[in-house]
């Protein structure tokens, strides 16, 4: 054959196989997971989670494909949460790390960044959202709010996220990892339907949820409840006097029955809170501990996401109605 002939008959071959690299690399590029290719060193794929709820996530995607580990446990505040040397060093032995991202970790910039720059292949939940699904912190526009999780439509978003990129990251997974994905994603189905349910047993004027933090809101825009939080979207700042006076002004004005406290924000600005409500002649009450920033505890029988958010919506539910 002519030499040529030949560079010609190639070239269209070079270009094609050209292509398809731009391609993969734009892919990752959007798809937001880190594309470094991984030496597995023998046994279960290894996963680090930060967050109870992603700890829960990657479980339920990963089952016994992976070896989950998650850095918080139950009733930790991941806002203040600073990493210890052991966890660096569980993120850097592991296959893969999965972080929620938008800031939640606010105190682990640094750990992130120094598992980038060692190349460590990691998921970012916050990369799975479509960013018009996200609020804006009311106070900050810059930064938006991190709570996700509790909207099971977006939650969903983010365990497609996690399924793709784990099957990327570990390739042999990919069936696992797709058929946990379908089933899941139909248990989630099921829970957003039961929190719509219960959230219409509550009359119109009663769906005012009121925390310890705005952590709600995602909950409150999906499910059509007003959320009234004393702190920001983060714990990391003291709830001034002007705030407490103001919603407890609220509170006793639309006589919204039940207030409620947090399992990983100290009670006692919701008990001031309800202090200054009964100082106004209206007793409230406190309609007992929801789940924020952290799932529950084995004791408690709420140690999944999916038992947690239902154990929320029960409490209040039937404290408000
Ligand atoms: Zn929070």
């Amino acid at each position: 054959m002519d030499h040529k002939v030949l560079l010609k008959s190639k070239a269209p071959a070079l270009v094609f196989v050209a292509l398809i690299i731009l391609f993969g690399v734009i892919s990752s590029l959007l798809s937001g997971c880190s594309t470094q290719t991984l030496a597995n060193t023998g046994g279960r794929f290894k996963v680090v989670a930060t967050t109870t709820m992603l700890f829960d996530l990657v479980a339920a995607i990963g089952g016994n494909q992976i070896e989950a580990t998650g850095l918080m446990g139950p009733g930790i505040d991941p806002h203040l949460y600073q990493a210890s040397a052991g966890d660096v060093t569980k993120m850097l032995k592991a296959d893969v790390v999965v972080y929620n991202g938008l800031r939640l970790e606010g105190k682990m910039g640094d750990e992130f960044a120094y598992l980038s720059e060692q190349g460590k292949f990691v998921i970012c939940a916050e990369d799975g959202v479509d960013s018009a699904k996200l609020l804006a912190d009311e106070n900050n526009p810059d930064i938006y709010d991190p709570h996700i999780w509790f909207d099971v439509s977006i939650w969903k978003d983010v365990a497609g996220h996690v399924a793709a990129c784990l099957s990327k990251a570990d390739p042999a997974g990919t069936g696992v990892y797709s058929s946990n994905l379908e089933k899941y994603l139909a248990e989630l189905d099921e829970l957003d339907q039961y929190i719509r349910e219960r959230v219409e047993e509550l009359p119109e004027q009663q769906r005012v949820l009121v925390t310890a933090h705005d952590a709600f809101r995602y909950f409150g825009v999906a499910y059509k409840v007003k959320v009234m939080g004393l702190q920001g979207v983060s714990t990391d700042a003291e709830a001034g006097t002007a705030d407490v006076s103001n919603l407890a002004e609220y509170i006793a004005r639309n006589r919204i029955k039940a207030i409620f406290v947090e399992s990983s924000v100290p009670p006692k600005n919701i008990e001031a809170l309800r202090d200054a409500v009964e100082a106004r002649g209206f007793a409230v009450k406190i309609g007992g501990q929801l789940y924020s920033d952290s799932l529950g505890d084995e004791a408690s029988g709420h140690n999944t996401y999916i038992l947690t958010l239902k154990a929320n919506i029960d409490a209040i539910a039937n404290a408000l109605k």
